[in-house]
């Protein structure tokens, strides 16, 4: 819905309505001005869908720019932006925001309720070959959306269409020589697509900071933490303070627009949760790059806490590569992480966590072999990019957790 000015202010009260904050206004990238306004005249703008195309009614950059030479400087932010592209429906997302009780308003964007998503025909082929035999296409892309795309699973139900497209290439960015390009098309529920709003309680200042550079950081950290507080699926790409958001905007007047404005307190970044880290999904060059690079050693030496030492290389020419590696990792208690197990994928921690740069152990599953493949470990982290499944029990090996007698030659 629409809102007056006045009804704004009676919903935020007038403390917060009749705040001043400033942002930027954009007409397009070479073109940005500051605008200073009250919370409750901001709101109303921003809840106001007006008709045409995505650009038809400008941007809003969260931050004040510098007007001095150094152009495109980000000085001072009164609000923070979060977009959830992924999400669950419109009432779940406002649900979520009451509940967090800070004042904000939402809006759906331009590409709010697309019911068709394109995926490259190769990346979509090589994901069903990654997911294993006797797999329909619908139910591999079904699957893609949620698990490598992010969508609310609510996206899939009642499964999805999908259709061989040849893109030609104007429609496409121009990166390949090629002049078409194949994609499958998905047809599937409307997405989601909002835009939240969140006024500051105390402005972001980037002369708080050393350095530019560590002001943006900052910046974009909030962002983070923000929709780590939010808890749903957001776009990360979009946490700088100089990204150009569109302001609300509809195709025409026949699709369905949404906006609310909700009360609550003023954000204090202060109170915000650190960033969750981000979740590592399934990527086609990510995995024919570790395909290539990871060379099985010609020997392995590992000795496991019984003193027993053996040649992992060898074992994986005879029963190694039928090992059951789940069975054995269950058996052995091994350390799972929070996502346990998705799509064929058993979450563990990484044996090889030690020499992971930040420590953390996540990102790391493995696939338990199937009828005509062995199977494999994967790690997200790039210190176990090059290394072969086996580095990993040779790791679980070192460090106690599976010996020789016990799992693998027994
Ligand atoms: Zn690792």
């Amino acid at each position: 819905m629409a809102y007056t000015e006045q009804q704004i202010l009676e919903i935020l009260g007038p403390d917060i309505g009749n705040r001043t904050i400033s942002y930027s206004w954009a007409r397009n990238l070479h073109s940005v001005s500051t605008q200073t306004r009250t919370i409750a005249e901001a709101f109303s703008i921003w809840t106001k869908h007006a008709v045409g195309a995505k650009s038809a009614a400008g941007s809003i950059v969260p931050a004040v720019m510098s007007t001095s030479k150094r152009q495109g400087v980000a000085v001072e932010a009164n609000v923070l932006l979060l977009d959830l592209d992924r999400g669950p429906s419109w009432p779940r997302i406002v649900e979520r925001l009451r509940g967090l009780g800070w004042a904000c308003c939402a809006y759906t964007t331009a590409s709010h309720g697309a019911t068709a998503t394109d995926v490259l025909a190769a990346t979509l082929e090589a994901w069903k070959d990654h997911l294993g035999d006797a797999l329909s296409l619908g139910a591999a892309a079904s699957r893609y959306l949620i698990e490598v795309l992010g969508h609310d699973p609510a996206v899939a139900l009642g499964g999805v269409r999908v259709e061989k497209v040849a893109l030609t290439k104007p429609a496409i960015e121009r990166k390949a020589r090629q002049t078409t390009v194949e994609v499958y098309r998905l047809t599937h529920r409307p997405i989601t697509k909002v835009r939240i709003v969140f006024p500051l309680e105390k402005p972001w200042l980037a002369k708080n900071y050393d350095e530019y550079r560590l002001a943006k950081s900052d910046f974009s950290d909030l962002v983070m933490r923000l929709g780590t507080a939010v808890g749903l699926e957001f776009d990360r790409s979009c946490s700088n303070p100089n990204s150009l958001f569109f302001l609300p905007t509809i195709p025409d007047n026949k699709g369905r627009a949404e906006s609310i404005v909700l009360a609550g307190k003023l954000l204090d970044p202060a109170g915000l949760p650190p960033a969750a880290p981000r979740t590592w999904r399934w990527h086609p060059d990510g995995a024919r790059k570790r395909a290539k690079s990871r060379e099985m050693p010609a020997v392995l030496i590992a000795t496991d806490r019984d003193g027993k030492e053996d040649d992992l290389a060898e074992w994986f020419t005879g029963p190694g590569r039928r090992f059951a590696l789940l069975d054995a990792l269950e058996d052995a208690g091994a350390e799972t992480t929070e996502r346990a197990e998705s799509a064929g994928h058993h979450h563990f921690q990484c044996p090889r966590v030690g020499y992971h740069t930040n420590g953390r152990g996540d990102g790391f599953f493995v696939e338990p072999a199937g009828i005509k493949k062995s199977w494999h470990a994967y790690c997200c982290h790039d210190s176990c990019q090059d290394e072969h499944d086996l580095s990993f029990i040779a790791a679980w090996i070192e460090s106690g957790v599976l010996t020789w007698a016990d799992h693998l030659r027994k």
